[in-house]
């Protein structure tokens, strides 16, 4: 089992080693790629006796083409180990320690998505640059090389000297080959490594010209024997030659700032302009670098943290159907456990049939999932090339998952709803709203145990949650629950009956109202009693509550079910009012209304005149709309004004604006 495993995923490891390396067109994301490689790490680790030297976890990935000019490198050009989160670095980071028996210094450096290329000068001179190749022999790149604009073609030291570094594509340049390729009707490249590695890896070197590589060198071979003590000395030293050296590398004096700095830049990766996957962990002390030496594929005194997948695949194993608590019936999929942007990740909504049937997503397809927002996983779309002929079609359910009632699709609407009022799903549903963190905020009643609660008859709708006290005897005899857990659960409770209106609006679950629209209509209104009796045109005048969401809250408050909910939620001693203090002022000209800011002025940056016009009771928007009342207008004023002309907005200068305040 283990031997044919192993066969299996070194036959795959190579073929999609070929795809990378070779035609520069890889078919799996380079974190599946990762993944079936620890996999088979690790079975060598275990299973030593079917280690053989040719595995793909023996050998620097690349092949050399037959085109190029072989070039063979005075010193190995390996590849890097890996590590994948912080407790793999602080392991890696106490090999170091035993094996040296100190603490050391690291460098920290963006791992640049690129490919390694040798630079070699003679006399001040420009000699020959070659890629890694299988890390022995590479291929002489140099007519290429020469293309790139940030790498010297002669430099102030005139010995024998290599330099290597990473040749990469910057973002910009890639969104424009892309763009003229598709123009073109040419095959897209994958990312900005795969073409970068296209184009230094062309006999033409006028395509190279074309593509606006960049370059950054990051290592010295042999680098003592330049009187360098420390890599970074290194990096300086060939700074002062001329060469690219990268701007942002750290040395720092412990795994906990070599933390702090992966932290950092995982933020900011994406302001960026080139693309790094991870970031390169190197012992900065040279000498210290040779004492720890190498194994056949990697340094040991270098690792690579590498970033958690944004986008990976795996296989949809089924899909399945929940119910919302409007009834809504949402498709699911249930996935092969997988890692993305750093949590696993078994399930994902697939929205509607719309979006299941358009992106034709089969039951055992292999999918692409990735974070949306970096939180909720999404399907992108089926890796169609995967596909075997054993994909079941998808097909929309036509009865309620939960209570077996048909559910139909309305008209003008991509979902299907359930329309049974006794449907368990959604009454649970609607517990578990109320009680969720940006509604009421109930800790310890969960998802399970709501649903638990409910099956068992302790809380059969929202109300019912103030009585739980009541059950406490004879929840404590379940499994699962202590005294202590119910004491803490019953105050949590209690504690809820003070929150601010608007926690208890969202909870409330009024189609179109989210989180934000409950804060802005406690706000507006204060109380719930206000709010209940606001009019159709006190509700449309409020910026951001649009035809459907005002006749979502006037039908919500006309339900005798609803209005029943709330005195009983009342009686029960939850609190009805908006808490929050506010300084906003309401009796100055710009109280209550929308007010959009344009153009330089002269007194305010942005924020100070939107924070002054907030405290003045301002509501302030980024877009002029029919519901806009001012337009603050300072100079160089662009599209709103013209807007603002058009539709009728007041326009104000600076000056009127402090006349009216002062006024
Ligand atoms: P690697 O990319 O994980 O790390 C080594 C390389 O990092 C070096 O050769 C160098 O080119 C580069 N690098 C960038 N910045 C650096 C810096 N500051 N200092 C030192 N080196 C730096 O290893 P690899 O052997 O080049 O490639 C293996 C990786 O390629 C895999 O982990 C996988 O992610 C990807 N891959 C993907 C596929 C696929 O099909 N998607 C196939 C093969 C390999």
């Amino acid at each position: 089992m283990s031997l044919e495993r192993i066969k299996e995923l070194t036959k795959l490891l190579n073929q999609y080693g070929y795809e990378y390396y070779v035609l520069d067109n890889p078919t799996i994301s380079d974190q599946e790629y990762d993944r079936l490689m620890q996999e088979l790490m690790a079975l060598e680790e275990k299973y030593p006796e079917y280690l053989s030297p040719s595995s793909p976890t023996q050998r620097v990935g690349g092949v050399v083409l037959d085109a190029f000019k072989k070039i063979t490198h005075t010193k190995s050009m390996l590849s890097l180990g890996n590590v994948f989160s912080k407790e793999e670095l602080i392991n890696f980071d106490q090999r170091i320690q035993e094996s040296l028996q100190k603490p050391v210094e690291y460098a920290c450096e963006l791992k640049i998505d690129g490919l390694a290329v040798s630079l070699v000068y003679k006399l001040g001179e420009l000699d020959y640059g070659a890629t890694r190749g299988d890390g022995t022999t590479g291929e002489d790149i140099t007519h290429n090389v020469k293309t790139v604009k940030s790498i010297p073609l002669t430099i102030p030291y005139k010995g024998d000297l290599e330099v290597r570094g990473e040749i990469f594509m910057p973002k910009k340049s890639f969104n424009e080959l892309n763009e003229l390729r598709k123009k073109d009707g040419v095959e897209l490249f994958a990312n900005p490594r795969n073409a970068a590695a296209g184009s230094v890896r062309q006999l033409d070197s006028a395509i190279a010209a074309q593509r606006k590589l960049d370059a950054f060198l990051y290592m010295v071979p042999d680098a003592l024997d330049y009187d360098c003590i420390t890599h970074y000395d290194s990096l300086q030293w060939i700074a002062s030659l001329g060469f690219k050296t990268n701007p942002h590398t750290r040395v720092c004096q412990t795994i906990e700032e070599v933390w702090a700095y992966i932290e950092e830049y995982s933020a900011k990766r994406s302001e960026l302009p080139y693309e790094i996957d991870g970031i390169v962990i190197k012992v900065n002390d040279i000498e210290l670098q040779n004492q720890l030496g190498y194994t056949v594929k990697v340094p040991k005194w270098a690792t690579a943290y590498k970033f958690p997948a944004e986008e990976v695949i795996t296989k949809l194993k089924d899909i399945v159907f929940t119910v919302g608590r409007t009834g809504q019936i949402t498709p699911n999929a249930v996935l092969e456990p997988v890692r993305v942007a750093g949590s696993l990740v078994q399930r994902a909504s697939l929205h509607n049939e719309d979006n299941v049937v358009s992106k034709d997503i089969r039951i055992g397809d292999y999918v692409v999932v990735r974070k949306a927002g970096d939180v909720i996983p999404e399907v992108v779309r089926p890796v169609i090339e995967r596909r075997d002929g054993s994909e079941k079609k998808f097909e929309m359910t036509k009865v309620c998952p939960k209570c077996g009632e048909p559910v139909s699709r309305e008209e003008d609407q991509a979902a299907y709803f359930c329309h049974n009022p006794h449907c368990d799903s959604k009454k649970i549903e609607k517990i578990i709203h109320f009680v969720s963190r940006d509604a009421m905020n109930i800790d310890g009643l969960g998802e399970k145990i709501v649903e638990q609660f409910y099956n068992q008859g302790f809380i059969k709708n929202i109300e019912e949650i103030y009585y739980l006290k009541n059950h406490v005897n004879e929840i404590i005899e379940l499994d699962g629950f202590g005294q202590k857990s119910m004491d803490n659960l019953i105050e949590a409770i209690e504690k809820s009956k003070q929150n601010s209106l608007e926690k208890l609006l969202f909870g409330l679950g009024i189609r179109g109202v989210g989180a934000k629209m409950a804060e802005v209509l406690a706000a507006r209104f204060k109380t719930m009693e206000a709010l209940m009796e606001a009019k159709y045109v006190e509700l449309i005048n409020i910026n951001d509550v649009g035809e459907t969401i005002c006749e979502a809250i006037l039908d919500y408050f006309r339900e005798d079910e609803n209005k029943a909910l709330i005195r009983q939620l009342k009686e029960l001693g939850l609190n009805m009012t908006y808490l929050k203090e506010t300084n906003f002022r309401d009796d100055t000209p710009f109280s209550n209304k929308t007010v959009v800011v344009t153009g330089t002025l002269e007194k305010y940056n942005r924020n100070e005149i939107k924070e002054l016009l907030k405290q003045l009771g301002a509501n302030v928007t980024n877009s002029i709309s029919k519901k806009t009342d001012y337009l603050v207008c300072g100079k160089d004023a662009g599209s709103k004004l013209e807007k603002a002309e058009k539709i009728g907005v007041q326009v104000i200068t600076e000056e009127e604006f402090e006349r009216m305040v002062s006024e």
